[in-house]
């Protein structure tokens, strides 16, 4: 009898936790990517540093998104570094100081980098670098340029209401893992989940597992969610991280906002609604005219900078109409 209780309590386990383990976002195939788990500890020593080896690349990359999983003991410093071989001349960058995420987007190419660690602990806990994962990507020097260009403002005869947005407290958001770099907000790319589609979305739910998933799968491993902001398919707005933090859901991701809409969009699946409609439009209209993002130039699928079909014909074919409705709101209240 004890023995079938145990086995039906492991069959409620499995049933209780399969909805959040099926949880998985469409972000993007890098062109390189390397996982390691270098080993790196210091115990009861209040000083440690750990130089990577030189990591070369098979081909050039002008996007690296760094993401370093710590194991600190709570009064502990660990700041890492990361620096850059540049492909045509050879030269090294000098060492670019990050706390656990870093995201590097340049013109040049590079063909190799190399990290460093400083530990600092006056408690002599133990402490350790317990992962970090690199994800590469080859943008190209027309599309980078047009990223990392500083664009003339949009200037919005109004200021659009911010919408409703479910906070991170609101949806019971873990803590990102460190510091975030911080980004001006110029374009922004419109993304759907795939999976889950809109019948597997269970609100608050499935935001958490999307961000455990980016957290804390290997593949991925970042500080916090990837995205900017969330939509449901019943038109709930959830904020991922603040838009004025470099995410990870397009490279190279400076300056880029992601808005993801929940469901599959490719064709023969989920279809938009006039909530998403709605909400998206808002969202859109806010930062727009929060943050002087020309409807007509600045709204991108995340297929403009990737192979994928991100976000699905489906909502990729309503771009214009949304550019529209965005002008119509900013241009209306004159
Ligand atoms: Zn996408």
């Amino acid at each position: 009898m004890k023995c079938w209780s145990r086995v039906f309590c492991v069959f409620l386990a499995t049933i209780i936790l399969l909805p959040v383990s099926a949880v998985f976002a469409d972000e993007d195939v890098p062109d390189y990517r390397l996982v390691v788990n270098p080993g790196y500890q210091i115990s009861g020593e209040s000083y440690g540093m750990f130089e990577t080896p030189v990591y070369n690349l098979a081909a050039g990359l002008d996007s690296l998104l760094i993401s370093v999983d710590y194991g600190k003991s709570p009064k502990a410093v660990i700041r890492g570094y990361a620096r850059f071989k540049y492909e045509k001349t050879g030269q090294w960058s000098h060492y670019k100081e990050f706390d656990c995420e870093f995201q590097f987007a340049d013109l040049l190419t590079v063909s190799a980098y190399q990290m460093m660690f400083i530990i600092r602990d006056d408690s002599l806990g133990t402490n350790k670098i317990k992962r970090f994962t690199v994800q590469g990507k080859k943008v190209g020097e027309e599309i980078m340029q047009k990223i990392l260009q500083k664009p003339l403002p949009f200037i919005a005869s109004v200021t659009w209401p911010k919408p409703v947005i479910v906070s991170r407290e609101g949806w019971k958001a873990r803590p990102p893992k460190g510091e975030y770099n911080y980004h001006e907000p110029r374009k922004i790319v419109i993304h759907h989940s795939w999976a889950p589609t809109q019948a597997q979305y269970a609100g608050s739910a499935t935001i958490r597992g999307i961000q455990n998933y980016h957290m804390d799968d290997e593949a991925t491993g970042w500080i916090d969610i990837g995205y900017h902001f969330l939509i449901g398919p019943d038109g709930i707005i959830y904020q991922g991280r603040p838009e004025t933090a470099v995410g990870a859901h397009c490279p190279p991701n400076t300056t880029l906002v992601g808005i993801c809409i929940i469901g599959n969009y490719d064709p023969n699946n989920d279809l938009p609604n006039e909530q998403i409609d709605r909400s998206l439009i808002d969202l859109l209209s806010w930062l727009s005219s929060t943050y002087s993002i020309d409807p007509k130039q600045f709204y991108y699928g995340h297929r403009n900078f990737s192979p994928k079909s991100c976000p699905g014909d489906l909502l990729y074919d309503k771009l214009p109409l949304y550019r529209e409705a965005v002008l119509k709101n900013l241009e209306q209240q004159k």
